[in-house]
């Protein structure tokens, strides 16, 4: 009997089952797929060191009016999507308020403060350095008065929470990026962010990792999932697999699973695309078109261009305005290219309306423990919630620990 078994395998549940690994447990990790096919496998790539804040609801009318009507790209919805989500965006938008999104910052800032370190041995270890560059990611305006929001914006990140920045004139950050036609208001490149050229390879080599650590990967259905006298029980492609403690990591799909434990939990879904572009010139950093919400990163695969959100229902029809709209902006700035042809990818940011992830034991169950709800940032985030999951299992506590814990946040 296996003494962990984790459930999903991407980032989030790949990192778990390392951490647990290092703690010399046995572990075995059930994905109903292969590692990094999901969420972790379309993502921008970046992780993200300037994100200390989480991404909260605006509150402004204006911009809320602007989201209502699809006015800007960042944003599109569906009346079904908002209704299913009510509860949850509710919820959102009161922990959005300044007051409350200063106190979520101050504990997320902690932990996005970790995250490079935190992947920096699990890199060398899976020997993925050529996946990873060091350089930076920058926010591309457009926009001189925007320029001037987002420079003011990154000196306060300096000046609460040490994120390092250049700020550059458009015609200067050209001369860096030759791959600009066009000349930008400005850039602010933030430099201690590290972005990666395919993060579905990312995952799947720390997962290449844990194996050749002697872990073991089995195809099952979480669905499964039961309590049983020793621990937990799920059926999967070789029989009944048992195990003393469960861990749920799977991303956007926890909730859904844990609705037959008893457990609502409340989740805001923001769907993303991304497109990949045979550029003819390779982009120095990934940027962040901020006038057309999309992402622009180099990949092994080509540019991709990875969208904003969609709040739709789960299972809704694919529908790439964004992605469409975001690539022909983007065609102004620099030489897009043709679309590479392949299977459209879409998948979902797991959001918690207080924007932290939730990590801890079960607030009703011994030996279950949670880890997902990463929302924007589970690729960046993945390894250093592991490590605080490990140790929360070892006892500790902290005031950053009691944030995160799902015992406190859903009662
Ligand atoms: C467009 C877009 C861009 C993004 N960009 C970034 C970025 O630049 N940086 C960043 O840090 N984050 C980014 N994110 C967010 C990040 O991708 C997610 O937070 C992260 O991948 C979540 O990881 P996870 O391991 O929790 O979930 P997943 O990677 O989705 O893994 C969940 C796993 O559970 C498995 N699973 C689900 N249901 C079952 C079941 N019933 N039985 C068995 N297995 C099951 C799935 O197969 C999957 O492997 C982005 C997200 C999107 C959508």
């Amino acid at each position: 009997m296996a003494e962990f078994v984790v459930l999903g395998a991407g980032m989030v549940g790949v990192s778990s089952a390392l951490a647990l690994q290092a703690h010399g447990h046995s572990v075995t990790i059930i994905d109903r797929t292969q590692a990094g096919c999901e969420t972790s496998y379309g993502n921008a790539g970046i992780i993200q060191m300037e994100a200390v804040q989480p991404y909260a609801l605006p509150r402004d009318l204006l911009t809320l009016c602007k989201y209502a009507l699809e006015i800007s790209n960042d944003v599109t919805w569906r009346m079904d999507g908002a209704l299913q989500m009510l509860p949850a965006l509710w919820s959102y938008f009161r922990h959005s308020s300044p007051a409350k999104h200063a106190q979520i910052s101050q504990y997320y800032s902690r932990l996005i403060r970790s995250s490079t370190a935190d992947h920096a041995g699990l890199i060398r270890d899976s020997q993925a350095e050529h996946l990873i560059s060091r350089d930076g990611l920058a926010i591309l305006l457009r926009d001189q008065k925007e320029f001037d929001k987002t420079a003011k914006k990154a000196d306060f990140l300096l000046n609460e929470y040490g994120v390092t920045s250049r700020i550059l004139d458009g015609g200067r950050y050209q001369k860096e990026e030759p791959a600009l036609k066009k000349t930008p208001a400005g850039v602010v490149h933030f430099t201690q962010s590290w972005s990666c050229a395919s993060p579905g390879d990312l995952t799947r080599a720390y997962f290449d990792l844990f194996v050749s650590r002697g872990g073991k990967f089995v195809s099952g259905d979480a669905n499964t999932l039961q309590q049983s006298a020793s621990g937990w029980q799920v059926h999967t492609d070789e029989g009944e697999l048992s195990a003393e403690q469960a861990v749920i990591a799977l991303g956007p799909w926890s909730p859904e699973v844990l609705k037959r434990f008893g457990y609502r939990i409340p989740m805001v879904y923001k769907r993303g695309y991304h497109g990949h572009y045979d550029a003819p010139q390779r982009l120095k950093r990934p940027f962040l078109d901020v006038a057309n919400g999309v992402l622009a990163a180099p990949m092994t695969k080509g540019l991709r261009v990875t969208t904003g959100a969609a709040l739709v229902p789960h299972n809704s029809p694919v529908d790439t305005k964004q992605l469409e709209r975001g690539a022909k902006a983007l065609n102004e700035i620099i030489d897009v290219g043709e679309r590479v042809a392949e299977p459209q990818w879409v998948g979902t940011r797991p959001c918690m309306p207080d924007m932290l992830p939730l990590v801890g034991e079960a607030p009703n169950h011994k030996g279950l423990w949670f880890h997902f709800g990463h929302g924007h940032q589970g690729f960046t985030l993945g390894p250093t919630t592991s490590a605080l999951l490990m140790d929360m299992m070892n006892g500790e506590c902290s005031e950053l620990i009691s944030a995160l814990s799902p015992e406190l946040r859903l009662s």
